[in-house]
């Protein structure tokens, strides 16, 4: 069998791509969208006569956007095939794509304004897939429970294992039987870390593999856990309360809100804070909310006897969910105290741009970042406390308190990923590292090599490994 990377390689940690392929065969595992800059982004395009184009079965570890976000050129590009993926990330894919698609015909309509005003005589630019794409792949989505194999095309058979980093997030376990010989691959998908809110832990491999794939997000470092950061954050969120201010958090509506809300009930139901008007400022945030609901048996003990108690939504009865535009228009007239979710998580675009506009200039105003905020983002200025900021196409004077929120990123540590390999380690398998920054992938690797006596590699993008 060989097996090609075609993204989240060569230290790059978004477009995860696997092209499986025997004799028979050829399956994709994850199809993600290249995110970081242009010239990244320019790598998301599936070429007519690329290899990805034609393949028997697609397998889809779970929903984030750098995982699953290049799926629909291939709905372009005619693909009505299978997309194998546990029930939950079906359905949040479904909607992330969904999302992604009409957000994709936005920006290419706003950029041929801007052209046209520009009278430059540039021509027009192309969405880079639209609703109608994802559309066409919906009934080829196929369910794969956890925990029981799929035979997916001839001569391979998958089975998906809980990977904790996402409602429902898989690793998976892929049996390859050709010419009468038989081998194991094994995926890690995104690994999450052990003892996080809301998810299950990740669930270790016992049977061993002939090669497996491991994700290296934090493969040189620990983080510090959401338990060491809360504390800060509460106190952050109850000033604000107190002073009536707004707390705006750049986030999208699939995983690190769903925890914040998980993070929010329990503040109230403990006490720790008294209950102030939520807003989910995402039209797909309805949705989202309703597949959690759909599956508590994929929550940790903790969040299953919350939602069974009915506590988790008596504890969220302030919560309310903006669908139009025009709901989300009408906070900038509301008084505080309120906290609103709203996308794009890095301040890029999306509706946090109107609130940013609207409530900078406010100092009982306060901005909480939950997740990683690039150098030369509006997420970054105002993290590093600029007094006026760019937001969209306007300079806004910045008087808003800001606070960092640590521990969010539902990637395992270096000792979680070690633990991880560890139960495959007795069976010698090749490793792969993929899906990590340099730093990351080698510090890794050298601890692979310390602890299991195991040589790891470190693909590029393109390369292709034999099994
Ligand atoms: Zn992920």
């Amino acid at each position: 069998m060989r097996i090609t990377i075609h993204g989240a390689a060569g230290g790059v940690v978004t477009g995860s791509a696997y092209l499986l392929e025997t004799g028979t065969s050829r399956i994709l595992i994850d199809c993600g969208m290249f995110s970081g800059g242009r010239k990244l982004e320019s790598a998301n395009r599936v070429p007519r006569n690329g290899p990805l184009r034609k393949c028997d079965a697609v397998l889809l570890t779970h929903a984030h956007i750098d995982h699953t976000g290049r799926l629909p050129l291939l709905g372009r590009l005619g693909y009505d095939g299978p997309v194998y993926a546990t029930p939950a990330t079906l359905q949040l894919t479904a909607e992330i794509l969904r999302d992604a698609a009409h957000a994709q015909v936005e920006d290419a309509r706003r950029e041929n304004r801007r052209r046209r005003q520009r009278g430059a005589g540039k021509p027009d630019v192309e969405p880079l897939y639209a609703p109608r794409d994802v559309q066409k792949l919906l009934p080829g989505f196929r369910e794969m429970p956890y925990d029981q194999p799929v035979p997916v095309a001839p001569g391979i058979r998958v089975r998906a294992v809980e990977a904790g980093h996402l409602l429902g997030s898989a690793s998976f376990e892929i049996t390859v039987e050709e010419d009468g010989r038989k081998k194991v691959v094994v995926f890690s998908g995104d690994l999450g870390p052990r003892g996080a809110p809301l998810y299950r832990d990740p669930q270790p491999f016992k049977d061993g593999a002939d090669l497996v794939f491991v994700e290296s997000t934090y493969g040189d470092r620990e983080h510090p856990t959401l338990a060491q950061h809360a504390v800060a954050a509460r106190e952050a969120v109850g000033s604000a309360v107190e002073q009536g201010g707004r707390i705006l958090v750049p986030v999208s509506a699939v995983g690190r809100a769903q925890i914040l809300l998980y993070l929010l009930a329990g503040a109230f139901k403990r006490k720790t804070l008294k209950p102030f008007p939520i807003f989910l400022d995402s039209p797909m945030g309805i949705k989202i909310a309703e597949t959690y609901r759909g599956h508590p048996e994929l929550f940790d003990e903790e969040a299953i006897a919350m939602y069974r108690s009915g506590e988790l939504a008596a504890n969220l009865r302030t919560l309310e969910v903006c669908r139009t535009a025009t709901e989300s228009a009408a906070l900038a007239r509301k008084k505080g105290p309120f906290l609103v979710l709203a996308g794009s998580a890095m301040c890029t675009g999306g509706r946090i741009m109107q609130h940013l506009q609207n409530h900078l200039p406010d100092p009982t105003t306060l901005v909480m970042m939950v997740g990683y905020q690039s150098r030369g983002s509006v997420g970054r200025a105002i993290a590093d406390g600029d007094r006026s900021v760019r937001v969209g196409s306007r300079s806004v004077a910045n008087a808003a308190k800001s606070h960092v929120l640590g521990g969010m990123s539902g990637h395992a540590g270096q000792a979680e990923l070690l633990d991880w390999i560890g139960t495959l380690a007795p069976s010698r398998p090749g490793v792969v590292i993929t899906h990590g920054e340099d730093e990351a992938r080698t510090a890794l690797a050298a601890k692979i090599k310390e602890r299991f006596g195991l040589a790891s590699r470190m693909p590029a993008q393109g390369e292709t490994i034999e099994a």
